[in-house]
């Protein structure tokens, strides 16, 4: 007898939620299981920046234009608001500007532009710090509010996709068609396992190849400052800190000056991102702490470094902090990977910190291959 179900994914995230939605649209009857009542990881810890400029260069990049289109549908479809359009990366060191134009001149510039210190102080005054010499602008981003969206997306899948959720449920094998949880068996022809940072549980020795570690993010919420964000705002630190601008020539002089001016901020893996939510709000970060196991103590310095650079980057003295979280995600010298420890299977994990920005164009080419390539296809 055929199993109720032609796809498990495990996670909730929106790593689950992204293959969910494409083999759903394939006609797959999808069932989505998590530990967790909902999603409350990285995924809804994260900014909700769906950035493409900036990506890896090649896959990544392709993969992260490809996933932006899809939220765009998605999000018209679920009722998720976009809050923000768009990226201004602020620079005010003369490497940074060559390291701009640099990236301008490869195919990843397409549609993108360098402000300069004139133009930025006419078209947006309120970001136009008084050191800063101009910014790349990029038409490309969206913004989220994904505490808000995944909720949608999940009623999405139910209402119009038919996708099956088992919450509270502890996933503890996956040999289809059984997959082994915490409530008894569930049958499905083949599962995809997107477990986002929990390295332990499911194929362990797999992802253990890929040598991830964790990676630990502060964030703020900060209070209205009283004006909109004409768009998302990155700064020099951005320009070291994201592969497809660290990847420019200019990029290793820049960076041999931020060693000596901003070390500190170096350290803490402190780079800025400044977004907007409806309310006015800005959700400001963020720093990065590495290890097997981060311990959940962020120190303060390293969110003293990201008001520091906020101010910096923008002028703008950073209005009361209203909320402080972090999050962990995978991280590893590849961006992502889909390990496939048996033909029915897919093992599928973001290890650069850029799910919200790649997961859907990821789900494609893992539904792809699973439904059409053989075991051991790895990326
Ligand atoms: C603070 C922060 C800011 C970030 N900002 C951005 C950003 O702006 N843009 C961007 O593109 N990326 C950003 N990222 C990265 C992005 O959020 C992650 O890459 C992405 O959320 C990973 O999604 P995921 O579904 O793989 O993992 P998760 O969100 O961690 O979800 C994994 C799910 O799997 C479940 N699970 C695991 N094992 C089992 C099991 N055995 N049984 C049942 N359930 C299981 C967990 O309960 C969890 O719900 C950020 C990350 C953080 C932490």
């Amino acid at each position: 007898m055929k199993p109720p179900y032609d796809l498990a994914v495990i996670g909730a995230g929106i790593l689950g939620l992204a293959h969910a939605y494409t083999a759903a649209k394939a006609g797959k009857r999808v069932v989505v299981i998590d530990r967790d009542p909902r999603a409350n990881g990285a995924s809804i810890r994260n900014f909700g920046f769906i950035t493409v400029t900036g990506q890896e260069r090649g896959e990544s990049w392709r993969l992260s234009r490809r996933t932006r289109d899809i939220w765009a549908k998605v999000a018209h479809q679920a009722g998720i608001a976009i809050e923000q359009r768009g990226l201004l990366l602020t620079v005010r060191r003369p490497e940074a500007v060559t390291a701009a134009e640099e990236f301008l001149t490869s195919e990843m510039g397409e549609g993108c532009e360098l402000l300069t210190a004139a133009e930025l102080r006419s078209n947006h005054p309120e970001i136009a710090a008084p050191d800063t010499l101009g910014a790349l602008y990029s038409p490309h981003e969206l913004r989220v509010e994904s505490r808000l969206a995944l909720p949608k997306l999940v009623s999405l899948l139910q209402a119009a996709h038919n996708v099956t959720f088992l919450t509270n449920t502890a996933v503890h094998s996956v040999a289809p068609p059984r997959i082994e949880t915490a409530r008894g068996p569930v049958e499905a022809e083949a599962a995809i396992v997107c477990p986002g940072d929990d390295f332990a549980t499911l194929f362990p020795e797999r992802i253990a190849a890929y040598q991830p570690q964790r990676s630990r993010i502060s964030m703020l919420r900060l209070a209205s400052p009283g004006f909109r964000l004409p768009a998302a705002v990155m700064s020099d630190l951005s320009l070291v800190r994201y592969r497809g601008y660290a990847a420019q020539p200019a990029a290793t002089a820049l960076r041999a000056r931020l060693d000596i001016e901003q070390s500190l901020h170096l350290d803490h893996g402190v780079h800025l991102i400044a977004v907007q939510s409806a309310d006015d709000t800005l959700v400001v970060g963020d720093s990065h702490h590495y290890a097997d196991l981060p311990p959940p103590f962020a120190p303060a310095e390293a969110e003293d470094c990201i008001l520091d650079e906020f101010h910096r980057a923008t002028g703008i003295t950073p209005p009361p902090v209203i909320e402080r979280w972090v999050g962990t995600y995978a991280s590893a010298e590849t961006t992502f990977f889909i390990d496939a420890p048996s033909d029915a299977v897919r093992l599928v994990m973001v290890t650069s910190g850029t799910g919200a920005s790649t997961s859907f164009g990821i789900a494609e080419k893992t539904i792809a291959g699973l439904y059409g390539a053989p075991a051991g296809v790895t990326s």
